[in-house]
C-alpha cells in the first residue's frame, strides 16, 4: 500500500523531507521613523510595532542584527506635509536622517527605503495632483529626486511603492546618473488597491484626503495584470519584484515565481498583521503557530523575501 504517513512518522523524517524552511534571513523588518527625540511609541493600530525617533533606533537595529535579520525598510513620518511632498526629498528629511543613522550603527543590515509621496503630501496621495487625480509623468520627477536623496543618505535599495507607470526606468536612470549604479531597486510591482493597508495608514498618517487609489493601484480581481506589471518592471530595471499584500494574494506570488527568475518579495501587510494580533488578544488562535504558518505559506508560495511586522518575534520563535 502507498503510505504517505511513513514520511510523517516522527520529527526526524519530517525534518528530512521538509520542503520549505523559514529563517530570519527571509525577513525585512519595516521601521517607522518619526521627528523628535527620545520617542519609542507603540502604534495603536499595530500592537508591538513602534514609532522611533532617530536617536532611539539603536535598540531595534541591534535587536534585528542579533536575531540574524538581514534587511530593514525605513518609512518616515514627517512633521510637515505639503502639496508636493517636499520633505520626502529633503537632505535632512526623516528617512534620510534615519538612513544615515542606521548606516552608522551597523554594516550587518541592508538598508532599504520606501519611495513614495503619500506620507509627505497634504492630500495623502502617492503623487502630484492635477484635476483631482495623480499626474503620472509629473510625479516621476519627484520620485527620482526622492530616490537619489535616499541613495545619497546611504540607502542601499530603493523600493518605489507609488505604482506610477515608468517609474522604475526613470529611477534607475536617475540613480545611475547620480553615481549610484550599485543601489538596487525593489519594485512594488503588483501592488493591489487593498483594504488590508488600513492599519498602516493610521501608523503612517497617509490616508488619502479625497478619493481612493484605484487609478494607480491594481484591481484585486486581476491576475494576468500582475504578471504584466512584473514584466514591465523587470524590463525597466527592477532587481527584485514585489507582490503586495501577501496573504490574500498567494496565487499571485506563485504565478510570479513561476514566470520570472527575478527574486520575489511578498509584503505581509499591516491588516494581515493586525488581524493576527486581534484574534490572539481575543484568545481565538495560537498566535505563535499562526505567525510561523502564515509566513511559511508566503515562502512556500514562492517568496524569497518577506517584509513583515512579525520579523522580530518570528525570528525569536525560529531560534527556539
Ligand atoms: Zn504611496
Amino acid at each position: 500500500m502507498r503510505r504517505g504517513r511513513r514520511l510523517r512518522a516522527d520529527e526526524n523524517i519530517r525534518g528530512l523531507v521538509r520542503e520549505t524552511i523559514l529563517t530570519p534571513q527571509d525577513f525585512i523588518l519595516p521601521i517607522f521613523a518619526v521627528e523628535g527625540e527620545g520617542i519609542k511609541r507603540e502604534i495603536e493600530s499595530l500592537p508591538g510595532v513602534y514609532h522611533y525617533s532617530v536617536d532611539m533606533l539603536k535598540e531595534v537595529v541591534e535587536e534585528a542584527v542579533n536575531l540574524g535579520i538581514k534587511g530593514i525598510m525605513i518609512f518616515g513620518l514627517p512633521d510637515h506635509k505639503d502639496c508636493c511632498g517636499s520633505e520626502a526629498y529633503a537632505d535632512n528629511g526623516i528617512v534620510q536622517r534615519a538612513t544615515r543613522k542606521i548606516r552608522e550603527l551597523t554594516n550587518d543590515l541592508l538598508v532599504s527605503t520606501d519611495v513614495c509621496m503619500c506620507e509627505y503630501t497634504d492630500n495623502g496621495h502617492c503623487g502630484i495632483i492635477h484635476d483631482g487625480d495623480v499626474d503620472n509623468d509629473e510625479t516621476l520627477d519627484y520620485l527620482c529626486k526622492i530616490a537619489v536623496s535616499h541613495a545619497k543618505a546611504g540607502s542601499q535599495m530603493i523600493a518605489p511603492s507609488d505604482m506610477m507607470d515608468g517609474r522604475v526606468y526613470r529611477i534607475r536612470e536617475a540613480l545611475d546618473k547620480a553615481g549610484f549604479k550599485n543601489v538596487s531597486i525593489m519594485s512594488y510591482s503588483a501592488k493591489y488597491c487593498s483594504a488590508y493597508y488600513g492599519p498602516f495608514r493610521a501608523a503612517a498618517n497617509s490616508a488619502p484626503a479625497f478619493g481612493d487609489r484605484k487609478t494607480y493601484q491594481m484591481d484585486p480581481a486581476n491576475r494576468r495584470e500582475a504578471i504584466r506589471e512584473v514584466l514591465y518592471d523587470i524590463e525597466e530595471g527592477a532587481d527584485i519584484v514585489m507582490v503586495k499584500p501577501a496573504l490574500s494574494y498567494l496565487d499571485i506570488i506563485r504565478e510570479v515565481r513561476d514566470t520570472v527568475e527575478t527574486p520575489v518579495c511578498a509584503y505581509n501587510v499591516s491588516g494581515e498583521y493586525a488581524m493576527v494580533k486581534a484574534a490572539a488578544k481575543m484568545g481565538l488562535i495560537d498566535e505563535e503557530k499562526i505567525i510561523l504558518e502564515t509566513l511559511l505559506s508566503m515562502k512556500r508560495a514562492g517568496a524569497d523575501i518577506i517584509i513583515t511586522y512579525h520579523a522580530l518575534e518570528a525570528s525569536k520563535l525560529l531560534r527556539r
